[in-house]
């Protein structure tokens, strides 16, 4: 195997990493400390491929871990490179599958086997994105048993079948990030919060200004309204002489305050809200009476 080359987290080509790779880096370095994880992370690793008893992976990280582990345990395992037209295989060489154990059913184990997966398999769509992450499994029977310990751990999952492979998905904000927590991607899991937040704060804000947009709109259209109304009246001085006094108060504050809300000309009028809406309502009715409905200039002040 290559001399591995060590990624210092948060260099300079870190934000260059995708969210994914930059998780794969996170947990590729931790060897599990009991040897039942160990076994279990490379159970985890060989589930999502699709060679028979052995591991393959094209992501160099997933076969560092593959080998730490395997030596922690002394299994002499060693890496074979296949370079491909547009990418390079890792098979681990040497796994000992001659003694099928029962997947271990401990959740220190089930954590570690996701972990394991995950590493060989597993994406993620970027922190601000729709929450999704998914982990290409061999099989049925493997997509089955991840599916299972991310049940056990509280991360609602299922998989299913897609192009003739088997994927596993969690596809809420909670399971993704009790996911990440799971698998031990605690600086994933920070960075997916936040990207979380920008997401639900970016469609709030978008949420409220297009039912502020909407309200402008509607006020603006009736204040058009009133003031065209109140013009067609002036115009006509018989009609304009015919109106309440409280109407011919309400028609000029409006035409001196053209830009005033409701509660403002109210004030002014010393009457209430509802009072002053009614005035305002029954002139722009008294202009449509009658009138020849001719477009009359906005007079502005
Ligand atoms: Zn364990």
């Amino acid at each position: 195997m290559a001399q591995a080359r060590r990624a210092h987290p948060r260099s300079r080509t870190d934000a260059a990493l995708s969210f994914t790779q930059r998780v794969v880096a996170e947990l590729a370095p931790y060897t599990p400390l009991l040897p039942c994880c160990r076994r279990s992370l490379v159970e985890g690793l060989a589930l999502v491929t699709s060679a028979p008893g052995s591991i393959a992976t094209t992501r160099p990280v997933a076969v560092r871990a593959a080998m730490q582990t395997l030596h922690a345990d002394g299994i002499p395992a060693h890496v074979s490179r296949v370079t491909a037209a547009r990418r390079t295989q890792y098979f681990v060489v040497g796994v000992d599958a001659s003694t099928p154990q029962a997947p271990s059913e401990r959740s220190c184990c089930r954590r570690s086997r996701l972990r394991g997966a995950f590493l060989g398999a597993g994406r993620l769509v970027r922190p601000d994105g729709e929450p999704y992450l998914e982990i290409g499994c061999a099989g049925e029977m493997g997509a089955a048993q991840l599916v299972d310990d991310f049940d056990v751990l509280g991360v609602p999952a299922r998989s299913r079948r897609r192009r003739g492979r088997w994927v596993v998905t969690v596809r809420s904000g909670a399971g993704v990030g009790a996911a990440l927590s799971s698998i031990g991607a605690q600086a994933g899991r920070l960075d997916f919060e936040s990207g979380r937040v920008i997401r639900e704060v970016r469609s709030g804000v978008n949420r409220r200004l297009n039912a502020e947009t909407a309200n402008l709109r509607r006020t603006a259209g009736a204040g058009v309204r009133q003031l065209e109304s109140i013009a067609a009246l002036e115009a006509d001085s018989v009609r304009w002489q015919a109106l309440p006094p409280a109407l011919r108060e309400a028609a000029e504050l409006r035409s001196l305050h053209p830009d005033d809300d409701l509660a403002q000309l109210a004030e002014l009028a010393g009457c209430s809200r509802p009072a002053m809406a009614g005035r305002l309502h029954r002139l722009v009715a008294a202009a449509g009476e009658g009138g020849d409905r001719v477009e009359v200039p906005v007079r502005r002040r």
